[in-house]
């Protein structure tokens, strides 16, 4: 490997330092920030905050990559951890060497062989679940849930919003809120609800399954505009219009 993961320990600490400058939201070692290659599909890295840690993964496609990339992509992702906007420098350097042909064949190859579903869809053409996704862990969790696979619907479901699956670790979102007509405090809402069933597991009492139980309940009301985004459901529902109000 020609990066040693010291390097790139430092790499990302550099990143936090620039970009959380003043603000101090993180106190790091380098010794916090852990940093490993993973074999996604495709291009695809995460970056997450548990217990005052930082663990990065990126995609092991990029082991090779000139030192520059690794430090644009470094910027991109703290960034992104930090609600930040993306230097723009360094999101031009990471996109013209990922975009480059050899290492979208190289990309291409690896969806193929490595055969698994690509994780592209979070991102939606309006609302980038990963982001809305690390905002609500940082906000109401203190970072402590753990990333599940996050992905938009395929078709426009307007029965269900929100969807966990605690057997794939999926949560999926209807695609009927990816829309500019919805406001993106609702599309958090909708997340944020999905979350709680991630920290709450579900109950099995008198073998019944109980997912909305009181604590789910109490801690639901946390959300900052709760009662806006009940009054949103109901109205959206009083008007017969498509979004439907059920996070299931
Ligand atoms: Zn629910």
């Amino acid at each position: 490997m020609p990066q040693s993961n010291l390097h790139l320990q430092r790499v990302f600490s550099d990143a936090f330092r620039q970009l959380d400058r003043g603000h101090r939201r993180f106190r790091l070692d380098i010794g916090d920030i852990e940093v490993k290659f993973y074999p996604y599909a495709g291009l695809h890295h995460t970056i997450r905050v548990r217990a005052g840690r930082v663990y990065v993964r990126l995609s092991d496609l990029l082991q090779t990559a000139p030192p520059e990339v690794l430090r644009a992509l470094a910027f991109l992702l703290v960034a992104r951890l930090l609600s930040r906007k993306t230097p723009r420098d360094q999101e031009r350097i990471y996109r013209s060497y990922v975009f480059s042909p050899q290492v979208l064949r190289a990309s291409d190859i690896a969806r193929r062989q490595r055969g698994r579903k690509v994780i592209s869809t979070a991102n939606g053409q309006v609302y980038d679940l990963e982001r809305i996704f690390s905002r609500l862990n940082r906000r109401y969790f203190a970072g402590e849930i753990e990333k599940p696979v996050l992905t938009w619907s395929k078709r426009r479901a307007r029965s269900i919003l929100g969807h966990h699956d605690a057997a794939h670790d999926t949560i999926t979102i209807s695609k009927a809120l990816d829309s500019r007509e919805v406001p993106e405090w609702f599309v958090e809402y909708i997340l944020f609800h999905e979350m709680l069933h991630i920290k709450h597991p579900a109950r099995i009492i008198n073998g019944r399954r109980y997912y909305h139980t009181a604590a789910f309940r109490a801690e639901e009301q946390r959300f900052g505009r709760y009662r806006k985004a009940q009054e949103w459901l109901d109205r959206v529902v009083r008007q017969g219009r498509e979004l439907r109000a059920r996070a299931a």
